[in-house]
């Protein structure tokens, strides 16, 4: 799919140079020449074109909910392409590649996406703005997308500098997540219809987008291979979402949270802290990471790089030892027999996984809705492309994380399952 996607913006689309994952981690500190679909020399300086602006505002607070766009302030040069249309010829040292960036990592995501849905995305916000505004730089510790705009501030690194979150794909991405999510899946037009599942939902999906889209980058992806040696349960860049450092991290996807750990999902969404919001997408994360390794697990398996016992061994749903030496050791070998298997195997569990999520959107409603929900149209939609061979393997990771089924999540002291190892 997305090797397709690249076959086709390559040569006719426009380049850019991204960060695939924060500057500050080590192996990703140089940029990396990416294709975007926007047509060779249609973009515009700043970047800008019929779908989106870059504004490099001075001195702009965040926009709060009364604000009204476009942004009419001071504003620093705009990104200027080169004379063949084309904007990776800006270097991070200068300042409009912060423009750049941005520009190249939402129009990216939305590529990615975009294929996946089989349709052009319409931003949620188009009755009241045509274009989407993307400001690169407020000085805030944080990055939102609403209502016509986007703009990044910054995290703090373990020394407490400031790291623009403009140079950071996963930040970028998540913001771009969330578009998708108010464009495909809607939002509840009776406060009474919000659930916190639906907010537990958006993040979860946000995240999600920001995984897949970095997976996307070929260095990401063999850098995880290579550092994990191929079992992807190994704590590594993958595991890590929207990272400001080695050592902090904001998000997990591979992480071990069931329902009953999490905030009662009874509660009003407007009484959970942002913190209780993200614990809330987690196990709705979990559920969809260890889908994704199974199924990358069963592709290796089919392509002979991978024997089912070590597979069974090392699904979480099988309540394996996920860090044990020895399956360590027998994945390694495993990995230095038929590395560019484990990459294949890799790239095409990200686009099975891809694609149903993105169809999984289209079937929702966002009124009353809950994770139980979530799952029932994944395996609807799983179903319609693959009948029945990841359908057992689905239900066996959202049973393991308390979604949806015959699970009654409130109340529930201690988990229903004997299978406990996190
Ligand atoms: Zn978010």
């Amino acid at each position: 799919m997305s090797v397709d996607l690249d076959r086709r913006v390559r040569g006719v689309g426009t380049k850019f140079k991204l960060y695939a994952q924060s500057p500050t981690l080590a192996a990703f500190q140089k940029p990396e020449t990416v294709w975007v679909s926007s047509p060779k020399g249609s973009l515009r300086a700043g970047p800008e074109d019929h779908r989106m602006y870059v504004v490099d505002a001075v001195d702009k607070p965040h926009y709060k909910n009364t604000d009204v766009l476009p942004y009419r302030g001071a504003r620093r040069a705009k990104a200027e392409p080169g004379p063949d249309g084309h904007f990776d010829h800006l270097t991070p040292e200068d300042r409009t590649f912060w423009s750049a960036h941005c520009f190249g990592a939402v129009r990216r995501v939305l590529d990615i996406w975009e294929d996946y849905l089989g349709t052009k995305v319409p931003w949620h916000f188009e009755p009241y703005y045509k274009r989407l505004e993307i400001i690169p730089w407020v000085d805030w510790k944080n990055a939102q997308f609403g209502w016509g705009f986007m703009e990044a501030g910054y995290g703090l690194d373990d020394k407490g500098d400031k790291r623009p979150f403009c140079l950071n794909f996963d930040v970028l991405a998540h913001e771009t997540g969330h578009s998708l999510v108010f464009s495909i899946v809607g939002f509840p037009n009776r406060p009474e219809a919000l659930t916190a599942e639906y907010r537990g939902f958006h993040e979860s999906a946000s995240d999600l987008v920001a995984l897949i889209s970095a997976l996307h980058f070929e260095s990401f992806a063999d850098h995880i291979l290579a550092q994990t040696k191929g079992n992807l349960y190994l704590k590594s860049a993958l595991n890590r979402i929207g990272e400001l450092s080695r050592t902090r991290q904001i998000r997990s996807a591979a992480n071990p949270m069931k329902m009953h750990q999490v905030a009662d999902t009874q509660r009003p969404h407007t009484d959970l802290t942002g913190k209780e919001l993200h614990t809330l997408a987690q196990p709705l994360t979990g559920a969809f990471f260890d889908i994704l390794v199974d199924i990358y697990q069963e592709k290796l398996i089919e392509y002979g790089a991978l024997s089912p016992e070590l597979a069974d061994r090392s699904s979480r749903s099988e309540a394996a030892d996920l860090d044990s030496p020895e399956i360590n050791a027998a994945y390694a070998k495993a990995y230095e027999d038929a590395p560019y298997t484990f990459r294949e195997a890799l790239a095409e569990a990200r686009d099975i996984l891809g694609i149903r999520l993105a169809q999984t959107w289209h079937l929702l409603s966002p009124a009353h809705l809950t994770y139980g929900k979530v799952a029932r149209a994944f395996l609807t939609v799983d179903r319609r492309l693959s009948g029945r061979r990841y359908q057992d393997m689905i239900i066996a990771n959202f049973h393991w994380r308390q979604i949806g089924f015959q699970f009654s999540v409130r109340g529930l002291s201690k988990p229903p399952s004997n299978k406990e190892q996190h």
